[in-house]
């Protein structure tokens, strides 16, 4: 019996395995909507690395992207920006063609009708005060406007960037989102404009680490992050690999100054592509066109590092069931999987990876 079988004869496992099977592979893009966004914050790749200097097309140009990806095969795109809320028309016209998710500030509604299943991810940099310092000058309070337009929304999830100094906000930012009846994912700042002090992530993310732990603990059916995955993220470490562009694995596969990273023997995504806003040329990645990788803390990107690394996670069961739950993770958010009755909840999730930490600790006689 292989490895993955004997793994698969738990059934708890067997059931989160067979629902990502079911939902099928993911061939996906990312995509900037629009190069205008109504926010400048503070740290933001997108405006600090001028992704916006594009050359505008018409709507033409949209409506052909979207046939040619379709031809490619794409099956799963991740709508960015810009916001992408300021261009609802293309973000529908995304939604009618493939899965997808999309990235928002939250300040402009996105309607219920006709995008009922489409995974909101709306982003929080903090608690009100340091959320609208870093975003808008301290000048409105968009948190609670974006808490507004989203209560009891089933589709959104708080795409919460905690700074290595921001630890102790954690627990009340979670408990506002959670009372708004919304999840919490996170993510971990990247300080791009430089701020230094409480924002600088070289300081390292371990009080943040165990903050959003403790929230695991706390909230476990609104929480959008596993522990090992957590770990992986704030530390940059999956078993022998350092995170970094040679193992990174969301990179353009069509942009000619990746090339050379391909041929490096480390696995990446083969369809990848994250098209900027003229809908036809792409950048190195999502997030970054020059910029330096050890300031890349971003949670979307380190799914695909996990995700595209099963064989590594095949040495032992604990190490299987980190991948299949990140995995899970992955799929659950995107809402490709657990929106069936019966279908495996994060709080299931959880459970699994703490049965997972008792029979570690079995083996090893911890009382
Ligand atoms: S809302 Fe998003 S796209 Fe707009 S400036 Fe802030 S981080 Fe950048
Ligand atoms: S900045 Fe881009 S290329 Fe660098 S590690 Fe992050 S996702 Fe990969």
């Amino acid at each position: 019996m292989t490895k993955l079988k004997s793994y698969l004869q738990d059934p708890a496992l067997k059931k989160c395995y067979d629902e990502i099977r079911a939902a099928g592979a993911i061939r996906s893009i990312s995509v900037d909507l629009t190069h205008v966004c109504n926010l400048r914050c503070k740290g933001c790749y997108y405006f600090e690395e001028g992704m916006d200097a594009i050359n505008v097309p018409d709507e033409s140009a949209f409506d052909e992207f979207i046939e040619s990806e379709k031809e490619r095969g794409t099956n799963f795109v991740t709508i960015v920006g810009g916001e992408p809320s300021m261009v609802i028309p293309r973000i529908k016209k995304v939604y009618d063609n493939f899965k997808c998710n999309v990235a928002t500030n939250g300040l402009i509604k996105i309607p219920y009708e006709g995008l009922e299943n489409l995974p909101i991810g709306i982003s929080i940099w903090g608690e009100r005060e340091t959320d609208s310092a870093l975003r808008a000058n301290g000048k409105r309070d968009l948190f609670g406007e974006a808490l507004k337009n989203y209560k009891n929304d089933s589709r959104a999830f708080w795409y919460y960037t905690v700074a290595p100094g921001y630890a102790n906000q954690i627990e009340k930012v979670v408990s506002t989102c959670v009372e708004n009846g919304n999840a919490v994912l996170f993510n971990y700042y990247s300080d791009l404009s430089e701020l230094g002090d409480k924002h600088d992530y070289k300081a390292g993310f371990h009080e943040v680490r165990e903050e959003i732990d403790r929230m695991i603990e706390k909230y476990p059916d609104k929480i959008l992050m596993t522990p090992s995955f957590n770990k992986v993220i704030s530390e940059g470490k999956l078993f022998d690999e350092s995170w970094g562009y040679e193992v990174c694995t969301n990179l353009s596969t069509n942009h000619e100054n990746n090339f050379e990273r391909f041929e490096n023997g480390n696995p990446y995504n083969p369809h990848f592509r994250a098209y900027n806003a003229d809908f036809s040329s792409t950048r190195r990645c999502c997030t970054g066109v020059n910029r330096d990788c050890d300031s890349c803390y971003d949670t979307w990107e380190h799914f695909s590092w996990v995700m595209v690394n099963l064989k590594k996670h095949l040495n032992s069961k604990e190490d299987f069931t980190d991948w299949l739950t990140t995995m899970y993770l992955f799929y659950y958010i995107n809402r490709l999987v657990g929106q069936e009755d019966g279908a495996t909840s994060m709080a299931d999730i959880q459970n699994i990876i703490k049965e997972k930490t008792a029979s570690t600790h079995q083996e090893v006689g911890v009382e």
